[in-house]
């Protein structure tokens, strides 16, 4: 049995499929307008594990996850401007070379991370006619009214409403905060953005109620229903999400079905500077997974960082932190290379271990207490060599850390790889910084990362984790 935290119950519960033997997951993807920092990446992480558990149990998953292309203000609730707008005016490229230049840069860090890539990524601008339906039968219902700058959602009419987040929505509306402007309530969201100044925005589509764009959380909606129908199995994101996007998703899709919408909602809690700060894209603060390589962290280091920490759990996120995860990873390479030498038989302890180790990740993911299971099992020198080689692999296929491919790193370096260091210390002694830099980024994209040290180029392999 798998038991996992249901944030709308916040209860931990069996986890029982609508369909036997399947499972359908939905996951809030990235906003495509600047780079994933870490932050990002443990949320993923998180859904990588909820997948890889659940086919560990022997279920079938559809794992879909949305890529946000147009919509998303730089406030969650319809204020401010679109992201992917501010982005065209800041770089000066299309919001199209955008979004798929920071997608595929989001989709190298799920390969350095060996994160299972999603039977679809679902693009937001390829689903508008989708999303217009939706509008048009929350319109039919009665659920729509229109301001001057868009089609609006009204929240009183949903009686549900908020109760994801247990919002106090009367406490919200008698406080009134905040300017609700043209909206009859300060909890109603845009369904669709009218272009104000048409022409203005690089995006901009038909529709029956004028030219304009959808609100940021109507793709999500429309794209899980379109990928794993009206009621899906698992939703998740982070837990920022809680309290306005999935509050919203909630709201017009059961509007739309009348029916529920989602069975478990589950959440990952954010990683956090080492100072305990909240970060966000928008305010900067933490690394790319690149820039860890670039210190001389492997991506796999980082993997295991999370893995330590309960996915519900804050992390404080320091580089002295991620220099202990990457002693113990280095540590469980050094020892797994070692056991492929030796040969001798011992006791065959497969089932009791297996049995603690499924016990903990089916208990809400537990992976630290899984991680605990592993080195009770990397440890024990009477356990028979074959079979404990043969369950870490096993282990593995959660942890996805990359036992099968752990090998002595191959110290002879190309000859290619050597002409380009060559080439970059030239640069570097001409001060072509910028000719340095390209030839860094080639070597990385060879597997290989160049540090200076000391004014010299000291030359790693990349850890290998295909
Ligand atoms: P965005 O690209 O901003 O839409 O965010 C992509 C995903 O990352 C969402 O599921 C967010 O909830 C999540 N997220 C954002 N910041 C953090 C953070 N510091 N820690 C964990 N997850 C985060
Ligand atoms: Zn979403």
């Amino acid at each position: 049995m798998i038991k996992l935290y249901n944030t709308l119950t916040r209860k931990k519960e069996a986890f029982k499929p609508i369909v036997k033997g399947k499972v359908g997951i939905y996951t809030c993807g990235p906003t495509v307008y600047w780079y994933q920092h870490i932050g990002n990446l443990r949320s993923y992480i998180f859904s990588d594990i909820l997948r890889r558990v659940l086919e560990f149990n022997n279920l079938k998953v559809k794992h879909i996850i949305n890529v946000t292309d147009v919509g998303h203000l730089t406030s969650d609730s319809d204020e401010g401007d679109d992201k992917m707008e501010l982005a065209v005016l800041k770089e000066g490229r299309t919001a199209k070379e955008i979004a798929n230049f920071y997608f595929n840069e989001f989709v190298e860090d799920f390969e350095r991370l060996n994160i299972l890539k999603p039977l679809k990524w679902a693009w937001a601008s390829k689903h508008i006619g989708e999303q217009i339906e939706l509008i048009k039968i929350l319109e039919k219902k009665g659920f729509t009214y229109k301001t001057s700058d868009g089609i609006y959602f009204d929240s009183s009419k949903f009686k549900n409403y908020g109760k994801l987040a247990k919002l106090n929505v009367k406490g919200l509306k008698e406080g009134k905060r905040v300017s609700v402007g043209e909206k009859k309530n300060k909890t109603d969201f845009a369904l669709w953005k009218f272009s104000l100044n048409l022409g203005e925005r690089q995006q901009e589509w038909k529709s029956p109620w004028g030219i304009g764009f959808p609100g940021w959380h109507l793709e999500c909606s429309a794209m899980s229903m379109k990928y794993l129908g009206n009621i899906i199995d698992i939703h998740t994101g982070g837990e920022d999400h809680i309290p306005v996007h999935h509050t919203n998703e909630i709201a017009q899709s059961e509007c739309v079905t009348g029916k529920k919408f989602v069975n478990f909602w589950i959440h990952g809690a954010f990683l956090l500077n080492g100072d305990g700060k909240k970060v966000s894209k928008s305010t900067g603060g933490l690394y790319r997974v690149s820039e860890l390589e670039e210190k001389g962290y492997s991506a796999p280091t980082f993997r295991y960082l999370c893995l330590q920490t309960h996915y519900r759990k804050p992390l404080k996120f320091s580089l002295d932190s991620l220099d202990a995860s990457k002693n113990a990873y280095d540590k469980i390479k050094r020892r797994i290379i070692e056991l492929r030498k030796e040969k001798h038989k011992g006791i065959d302890r497969t089932k009791s271990y297996l049995n603690d180790f499924l016990k903990a990740i089916n208990d809400d993911l537990n992976t630290s207490r899984a991680l605990e299971v592993f080195w009770k099992v990397l440890d024990d020198r009477d356990f028979d060599v074959e079979k404990k080689l043969k369950l870490l692999e096993k282990f593995d296929e959660i942890f996805g850390l990359g036992i099968k491919n752990m090998k002595k790193e191959d110290l002879k370096i190309p000859e290619d790889i050597l002409k380009l260091v060559n080439e970059r210390d030239k640069a570097r002694n001409e001060m072509d910084w910028v000719r340095a830099d390209i030839l860094r980024k080639k070597i990385n994209e060879k597997g290989f990362i160049v540090e200076d040290v000391s004014g010299k180029s000291v030359l790693r392999k990349k850890t290998d984790i295909a």
